[in-house]
């Protein structure tokens, strides 16, 4: 099919004061290749369609519910109808969206963590499979340049063999009972039966443990962990800390939390190999730390050419000369380029170009939830080490 025109993009959840859809619709129109043209935006169908009007969407395709969007979507000829969704709802929804989606022939990008549980997470695995559509996962923080440049440099063997990784995600907005008030985000996040299994380690550790493995290219093969609910009443986990064990050797250390009083979205990375280390914070996303044993400390700033040098995949991801600060909205965009630039490639029946397909997808997600479930058996095991899951 030739594709001389924008992708078409709908949208499930994201409804009025909703958090991450805000995010993704930001975030997927910045280099002007997609384009919103539906949504069933909210649990509540006059909020999706006061969403709708605020978005100035045509009122024909903005639906009650996302059952109601399959079906008017595809009654619009092919090139008409969105070419993919964005699930953007609490984690219970993932699946039953993202499934139904691609058994109506619409690719589909999703939220993590990818499902509620790893039975849904194989059971969507086989669905990507089976229908041959393109599934993309928003572990956003893989689209940071630096993060790109940190893993080609420890996958180059720049470190040396990695031994160790520390990597942690912690915040404090949830030190005092905030889903008692009535607050949107930590209603549904505190309670098992929309977040999952896990609360903090579902909903940020997956990020930790996606972005260790990401920069590294190790797998965790077994862990210790230790979960634990600080706020009286809530029933998931604010805090954890897991021992990691790596394929070829390495340790690691991951810690997520939600009651560290102060913190807001501190995730950062340390690296250490043989020959170096490096280092990255989130909240300071422009700037890679390379350490060797006998040399200053290396500060090595986006946007600069030898950072394309080392690593195409970073350049890539850059919009902005050095020193104009890029962030959280510009990583998701880069996500949503090289979904959007395989999208094209996959609907024009030709094979994308490899830097393009370097975005988190189906088996990424099954990862988190086996991740997920692994610190679940961890924690209520009395054994020091618990293989990952299978
Ligand atoms: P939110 O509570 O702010 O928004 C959720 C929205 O989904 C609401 O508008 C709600 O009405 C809507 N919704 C719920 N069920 C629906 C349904 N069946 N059909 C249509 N709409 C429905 O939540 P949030 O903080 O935006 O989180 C949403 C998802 O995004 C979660 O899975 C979360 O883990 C993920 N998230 C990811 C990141 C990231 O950095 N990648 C950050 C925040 C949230």
């Amino acid at each position: 099919m030739k594709l001389d025109r924008k992708l078409k993009m709908g949208m499930v959840g994201g409804g009025p004061g909703a958090f991450i859809g805000e995010v993704h619709r930001k975030a997927s129109r910045m280099d002007g290749q997609i384009e919103l043209v539906a949504g069933a935006f909210d649990i509540n169908p006059d909020k999706s369609r006061q969403m709708g009007k605020q978005l100035y969407l045509d009122p024909k395709r903005v639906y009650g519910t996302y059952k109601e969007m399959i079906k008017g979507e595809l009654k619009l000829p092919v090139g008409e109808r969105i070419d993919f969704v964005s699930v953007t709802t609490p984690n219970n929804w993932h699946f039953p969206i993202a499934s139904d989606f691609l058994k109506a022939g619409f690719n589909v990008m999703c939220e993590k963590p990818m499902t509620f549980n790893v039975k849904e997470a194989k059971a969507l695995q086989k669905l990507v499979k089976s229908s041959g559509k393109v599934f993309g996962l928003m572990h956003n923080y893989t689209g940071y340049p630096m993060v790109k440049l940190a893993r080609d440099l420890a996958r180059g063997g720049e470190l040396g063999e990695i031994r160790k990784i520390v990597v942690q995600y912690p915040q404090g907005w949830l030190a005092t009972p905030l889903e008692r008030t009535g607050h949107m985000q930590a209603s549904w996040r505190t309670d098992p039966k929309q977040s999952g299994g896990a609360g903090c380690m579902g909903d940020i550790g997956t990020h930790a443990e996606n972005l260790s493995e990401y920069i590294t290219g190790l797998k965790i093969t077994q862990l210790c962990a230790d979960l634990t609910i600080f706020v009286q009443g809530r029933k998931l986990d604010d805090d954890g800390n897991v021992l990691l064990r790596f394929n070829n050797g390495a340790r690691g250390i991951l810690h997520a939390s939600q009651i560290s009083i102060g913190e807001e979205n501190n995730l950062a990375i340390w690296v250490y190999g043989e020959k170096k280390s490096l280092e990255w914070h989130q909240e300071h996303p422009n700037y890679l730390y390379v350490k060797e044993p006998d040399g200053p400390l290396q500060v090595w700033r986006r946007g600069n050419g030898y950072v394309g040098a080392k690593s195409p995949a970073a350049a890539r991801a850059t919009r902005l000369p050095s020193g104009h600060p890029e962030a959280f909205i510009e990583a998701f965009a880069n996500i949503y380029c090289n979904f959007a630039d395989t999208l094209r490639a996959h609907l024009a029946g030709k094979k994308p170009d490899p830097i393009v397909t370097d975005f988190p997808k189906v088996v990424d997600g099954l990862r988190g939830m086996l991740f997920i479930e692994t610190v679940l058996a961890s924690t209520k095991s009395k054994q020091k080490w618990t293989p990952f899951k299978k």
